[in-house]
């Protein structure tokens, strides 16, 4: 155990409690920052030990993680993020997202590794942080404002360098897939981390910071940092990334049939070519990303309404071919238009999704139909303001909104554990299924993106290497990258080799750690994300872990890979093994001694009063 803080990290985390109105600071030790790193380790850690079992996600008792990591806001590559967590309103499970903004540097500069907000306010402010002090702030004249409104009034108040994290009005109607947006944009937090800012009438955090975080060996840092961005400039997909970035992803996953297209019914879009990269580049006009990054992704169009929109794969897929909507201006409305209402892309285009389909089936009359862009457009605002019925129906998010509709929808709900699935479709892909079925947040593809290199293996097999490759995938994505805080697209893009971070590290602390170390750091934040969920849940069933039910019972009609589905005998064989590779039960339960092996015998202790835990 280390009793002091180490060189990289400020040691310092900042609770402020808005029902007293009061901060407190936790110096916390050495054996934190090694044990959990940061970010996702730091947020998971925070809400098990001090989020009481049964916390209502929208009550008081609820806490807001704002957790950065050593390297962030220190020079390397795409190091400028933070990752937001709480108890999640949408799942009931532990929740987080990233994102990439000046906050997460200002967070730094202010003097913390981490924000919690605890308690709740009686009305609405915004809670400054400057230089280790926070105030709270009354925010009545913001309240109602729409992101990128509240924003630049901060800005203009705390100056252009400030780093602003704010709610729109889906966080404040409490929309169980609200989100937090900074710079007009840049979002995260799908699983409705703006909800929980909203049930605590935070309308905004404001971070300003004047002291850079101090590397361990300062000089060293700077010249691996100069070297890891000429490495990353001169990879050979670097030019494409530049103008395309994510937006490429259309035409891959049109070719290889996995592009969402009406509510995941198929693989392929007839008017893919109408939103892909190349029709991204017929209407960009600037490019914009995350501080500390040379391979910047935000791809800025001009929309169908004359307003800059900054589009990626996610946000286009899930507004466009799932909705059958094959104009990529359009499309880009609704994407603003979900980022200017505070309102998960990702989350929003399924639910209309869902909603289309509904109305397909007889089951919801008043839905738009397939490809009709203006009940598109209507629906996202009446869901961010929860209006109407429709709206406050889908502002519950799929599964809900499936429950009340009866047995029927739960066929067409495409969620795990609640959270909605994000832009790749999986009848003809077991390994992504997986990797959607056992994300530690529910179906996102953020912690394990295995399916680029699913297509180019054995493609429909069911396999015990598939299984390897999600948790080896798990590892680097969900663990590493979510605890450091980095991005991980340098890596999975450009193939900018993983031993740079060991590296990166050593000079921004002084600790010398092996990748498998951060892999081992990445299975014990897992099985704590796992341990969350037991406790919250009373315990576990493995469908849980289990993909929606549309890829098992309909097949695709188009594409290569017509008349294929998932087979749930294949699926279940390769959740057995992954469960058996974790060290959990055949209930998707960790073992004692896979949490003892991983020094969380205090979690396994308090667990094992909950639900029996097998050896
Ligand atoms: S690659 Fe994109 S998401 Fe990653 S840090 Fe750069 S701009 Fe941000």
């Amino acid at each position: 155990m280390e009793d002091g803080i180490l060189p990289g990290w400020t040691g310092r985390i900042l609770f402020y409690d808005l029902s007293k109105r009061r901060a407190r600071v936790w110096e916390y030790d050495g054996d934190m920052a090694l044990r959990f790193f940061g970010g996702r380790g730091f947020a998971a850690r925070i809400l098990w030990d001090m989020v009481p079992r049964g916390a209502d996600p929208l009550g008081p008792e609820n806490k807001l993680v704002f957790a950065a990591g050593p390297l962030t806001g220190l020079p390397g590559p795409s190091t400028g993020k933070l990752v937001v967590a709480a108890k999640s309103p949408l799942t009931g499970g532990y929740g987080d997202g990233n994102i990439g903004c000046l906050a997460a540097v200002q967070l730094r500069r202010a003097g913390f590794d981490a924000l919690v907000v605890e308690g709740a306010s009686d009305r609405p402010v915004y809670l400054l942080v400057e230089d280790g002090k926070a105030e709270a702030i009354d925010a009545d004249e913001l309240w109602g404002l729409i992101t990128f409104e509240a924003e630049r009034r901060l800005r203009e108040r705390h100056g252009r360098g400030a780093g602003v994290l704010v709610i729109g009005p889906a966080g404040e109607n409490l929309v169980r897939y609200a989100t937090v947006v900074s710079q007009e944009g840049r979002a995260g937090g799908r699983l409705g981390m703006g909800a929980v800012m909203g049930s605590k009438k935070l309308k905004a955090v404001v971070l300003v910071g004047s002291r850079d975080p101090e590397a361990a060996v300062p000089a060293e840092l700077k010249r691996l940092a100069r070297e890891a961005y000429e490495d990353i400039r001169s990879k050979k997909g670097y030019g494409f990334w530049m103008r395309q970035g994510t937006m490429m992803t259309v035409q891959w996953a049109q070719e290889n049939s996995v592009l969402p297209t009406r509510n995941f019914s198929e693989g392929v879009f007839e008017e893919a070519s109408s939103i892909d990269g190349y029709a991204m580049e017929r209407a960009k006009i600037a490019q914009r990303g995350c501080p500390l990054c040379v391979m910047t992704c935000g791809n800025v169009v001009r929309d169908a309404e004359e307003s800059p929109v900054e589009v990626d794969y996610e946000n286009i897929a899930m507004l466009g071919s799932n909705l059958a909507i094959g104009d990529i201006r359009r499309v880009a409305v609704l994407n603003r238009l979900a980022d200017m209402l505070g309102l998960d892309t990702i989350s929003a285009g399924n639910a209309i999704g869902f909603a289309m389909e509904a109305r397909e089936k007889g089951l919801l009359p008043d839905a738009p139909e397939w490809g009709d862009f203006d009940a598109a457009r209507r629906l996202l605002e009446d869901i961010a303001y929860r209006r109407g019925e429709l709206g406050g129906l889908l502002s519950l998010g799929v599964k809900r909104a499936s429950e009340e509709l009866g047995h029927e929808a739960e066929g067409f709900a495409m969620h795990v554990k609640g959270l909605e699935v994000t832009g790749y479709d999986c009848h003809a892909a077991p390994g992504m299924a997986l990797a959607f079925g056992t994300s530690p947040i529910g179906a996102h593809h953020k912690d394990a993106w295995v399916i680029a290199w699913e297509v180019k293996t054995d493609r429909l097999a069911y396999s015990r290497e598939k299984v390897e490759k999600v948790i080896w995938m798990q590892r680097i994505r969900g663990g590493m990258f979510e605890t450091l805080v980095a991005c991980r697209l340098p890596w999975i893009e450009l193939g900018f080799d993983l031993e740079w971070y060991p590296r990166l590290i050593k000079a921004a602390t002084g600790v010398s750690v092996t990748l498998d170390d951060l892999f081992e750091l990445a299975d014990r934040v897992y099985a704590l994300i796992r341990v969350y969920w037991v406790r919250e849940f009373g315990g576990w069933s493995r469908e849980m872990d289990w993909p929606p039910r549309k890829w098992f019972e309909t097949e695709l009609t188009e594409g290569p890979y017509k008349g294929h589905r998932l087979d749930p005998n294949g699926y279940g064989r390769m959740l057995s093994w992954y469960y058996e590779a974790r060290g959990w039960d055949e209930r998707g339960v960790p073992r004692k001694s896979a949490l003892e092996r991983l020094g969380l015998g205090d979690v396994a202790s308090a667990l094992s009063g909950i639900v029996g835990l097998r050896e």
